[in-house]
């Protein structure tokens, strides 16, 4: 394969200071939950992105000083020369495979809580911790402007020792002090520092200049600015981002823009398409004469070529992207465009940073496994025998393992009960703004189709005496699960009562097109994460009122964990559906639904002819139990062993179903030790010595 002329622009070198890069992508700085805490696994997340052709391979954040230590969520460090050598590690990797190495200097203000370091916050004004640490910042002293002056020019030092070649002021996702100080709402103050903008834009523009001077003459400095924080006056916004812009035009070796905060920045497919900050950072090429990187969850060579031409960016940046791809720019580079995996702006990857746990990815399963597992995102080992393998299901558990297990060559066939591929990823995708989701089925299904060693049987519900029958060597169980109609789940343990009525409808019932004809709904969500706030829309569309009751404290909790939840509240509010918090369900009479409170005696009846229960699913394992049932048979049948895995296993994410089918496919005849295990603990892992 060769690449199509048309994408011949997107391998141009680009200046950027005194460094160049060898191509037009950039993977801008993401968090990963890993940082200094595990310094190889992370070089060698960062190393196979720069293998697969990125120009540019930045950090995260990286903290400058103790004041600003972002404390539970890890991020780099270089607060001392001790620091070094682990960001050292990184550069190396990153510049064994040609790429540029950059670091996200910052020091975060008071939305670092410096729970680990116990330091007093600081801010430009008094004002209570961003992030509900029940803690104030102090408000920062000519004297202290001038340590962190100082702080971050030593950084940038230590930055150039550790071998980066490009290092970053961050004044952007209103994460760091030289965005606070930019902001009106944020800096009130009085001296030469706050008022009019030109004093509010002094601190960025002396950080600037310390950074070129300390360290520009072999390191570019960039600078990753907010054009846009959607707050109107009281926020950073497009006409005062330009005149910062104009300001400070070509003292940056780069821009690297993007919208603020961080949940208008990393938009879910759900809420934003391709490309949505083009808008707001587009123009700002027009006024500087340096390079431009800009981001949008860009996918599409096609849109990639268009951005360039318009003018609207010099550099593609990709966060999430290069996140569920590694290897795009290669792929795009070598005419392979139909291999590329299409990030599906789910947000999985964003709660690996806030969970403080190495980063996870629903469309590649190998991300943050690349040291501790040795998976690569590209290449598998080869089969180890001429063993034949029958995978049934093709949700995304089946449709991975046998992707993954073709392409170790194994000979596998694949029965699904459908007419079609997906399973749950086929019914979730077609609900309102989860189209991009499809992505996990398609890009697998492509793969597979390439495959002269697969079979694919569709419209095949398998029984037992099927699967024995067949005589494959190894059986895999992907067989899915079911959404339960009793309400049990997290809060109930037992069935609401009237949950046996014909009003009763599950998630299932709905993405099958069985949806509530009349109203008003009950839409009951123990589950608290994006499904039930979904369904809401299909009620809504149907012209139902829909009142949405949780049983947690707050609509769709953990959708904070992704991103989603500020805008999961504005839509639901501008439906029209009425929200109730912390109510369990106690009845239903097919007129109404009574609600307990979970925290007292207290009942609530609402008018409601249809209820929608969101609370649990049980695993489709009857196959399973039924195969269990008659091991005795298996040696007779050929079959050297049976393994239930994703939701037929334990109903979990998308991510979780990938994730298991992948595990399945490495680990099956892999040798000890081969997957990074050892000693019953699944993967390598570096230990403390005492
Ligand atoms: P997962 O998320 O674990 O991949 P899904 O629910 O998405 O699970 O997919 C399970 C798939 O398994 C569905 O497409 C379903 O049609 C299929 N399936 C369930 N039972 C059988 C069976 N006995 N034979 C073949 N396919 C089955
Ligand atoms: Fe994209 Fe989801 Fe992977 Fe994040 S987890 S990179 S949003 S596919």
């Amino acid at each position: 394969m060769s690449r199509d002329p048309r994408y011949d622009i997107l391998f141009e070198p680009v200046q950027i200071g005194p460094v160049t890069a060898r191509n037009r992508f950039y993977q801008v700085p993401h968090c990963n939950g890993m940082g200094h805490q595990m310094p190889e696994a992370h070089a060698a997340m960062r190393e196979i992105k720069a293998q697969g052709g990125w120009a540019v391979v930045s950090t995260e954040e990286c903290e400058i000083h103790p004041s600003g230590d972002v404390t539970p969520y890890v991020e780099a460090r270089l607060w001392d020369d001790g620091d070094i050598p682990t960001l050292a590690l990184m550069c190396e990797k990153v510049k064994a495979h040609g790429a540029l190495s950059a670091v996200e200097l910052t020091h975060n203000g008071y939305t670092a809580s410096n729970l680990y370091s116990r330091e007093v916050p600081i801010s430009p004004m008094h004002t209570p911790l961003k992030y509900g640490y029940p803690l104030q910042a102090r408000a920062m002293t000519l004297h202290d402007i001038r340590e962190y002056r100082r702080w971050h020019k030593n950084a940038a030092v230590r930055a150039k020792r550790a071998g980066f070649d490009i290092i970053y002021v961050y004044a952007a996702h209103d994460l760091s002090l030289a965005m606070h100080f930019l902001q009106r709402r944020r800096n009130q103050r009085t001296d030469d520092y706050g008022g009019t903008l030109e004093n509010r834009i002094r601190l960025l523009r002396e950080v600037l200049q310390d950074t070129k001077e300390a360290v520009g003459d072999t390191c570019a400095v960039a600078l990753r600015f907010a054009t846009e924080e959607f707050l109107g006056e009281d926020g950073v916004h497009n006409a005062e981002a330009k005149e910062i812009v104009h300001h400070l035009a070509d003292l940056p070796d780069i821009w690297d823009v993007n919208v603020a905060s961080w949940y208008n920045d990393s938009l879910t497919s759900r809420f934003g398409a391709e490309g949505y900050q083009q808008p707001f950072t587009s123009w700002v090429k027009q006024i500087t004469n340096k390079p431009v990187v800009g981001v949008g969850r860009f996918t599409s060579p096609d849109t990639m070529v268009r951005l360039i031409r318009e003018g609207a960016l010099d550099m593609i940046g990709a966060a999430r992207p290069s996140i569920a791809d590694p290897f795009l720019p290669r792929k795009i580079e070598t005419g392979a465009i139909d291999a590329i995996r299409e990030c599906i702006g789910c947000n999985i990857c964003v709660t690996g940073d806030m969970t403080i746990t190495p980063i996870r990815c629903t469309q590649n399963p190998t991300m943050g496994e690349e040291w501790r597992k040795g998976w690569h995102p590209e290449t598998i080992a080869a089969k180890k025998s001429e063993k034949r393998i029958l995978v049934v299901g093709a949700g995304p558990a089946g449709l991975e393992a046998t992707r993954a297990l073709g392409q170790r060559g194994y000979d596998v066939m694949l029965a699904e009960a459908s007419d079609q591929l997906g399973g749950r990823v086929l019914k979730e995708s077609a609900l309102p703004g989860l189209a991009e989701w499809r992505r996990v089925r398609d890009w697998r299904v492509g793969r597979i189709e390439l495959m002269p060693n697969v079979s694919v049987f569709r419209g095949n519900a398998l029984s037992v005496q099927d699967v024995l029958d067949i005589g494959a060597d190894a059986v895999v169980l992907a067989t899915g699960a079911h959404w339960v109609r009793t309400g049990i789940g997290r809060s109930l343990t037992e069935a609401f009562s009237g949950h046996d009525l014909p009003g009763v409808f599950t998630p299932g019932d709905l993405m099958a097109g069985r949806v509530p004809e009349t109203g008003p709904v009950v839409l009951y969500d123990d589950d608290n994460f994006y499904l039930a706030s979904v369904l809401a829309e299909v009620l809504v569309a149907k012209g139902l009122e829909v009142h949405f009751v949780s049983s947690d404290d707050t609509i769709a909790g953990w959708t904070a964990n992704t991103l989603d939840y500020r805008h999961i509240q504005k839509r639901l509010r501008k439906l029209g559906v009425h929200l109730y918090t912390g109510k369990t369900l106690g009845q239903f009479d097919g007129d109404t639904v009574r609600l307990d409170c979970v925290w007292s005696d207290d009942t609530h009846t609402l008018p409601a002819t249809s209820l929608v229960t969101v609370s649990m699913r049980l695993p489709n394992d009857g196959l399973y139990q039924d195969l269990l049932a008659r091991e005795g048979e298996w040696a007779a049948a050929g079959i050297g062993g049976v393994q239930c895995i994703g939701d037929a296993l334990a109903p979990g994410l998308i991510v979780h179903a990938v994730y298991a089918g992948h595990r399945f496919a490495r680990e099956f005849e892999a040798a000890p030790g081969e997957n990074g295990d050892g000693d019953g603990v699944p993967f390598k892992r570096i230990r403390h010595r005492f």
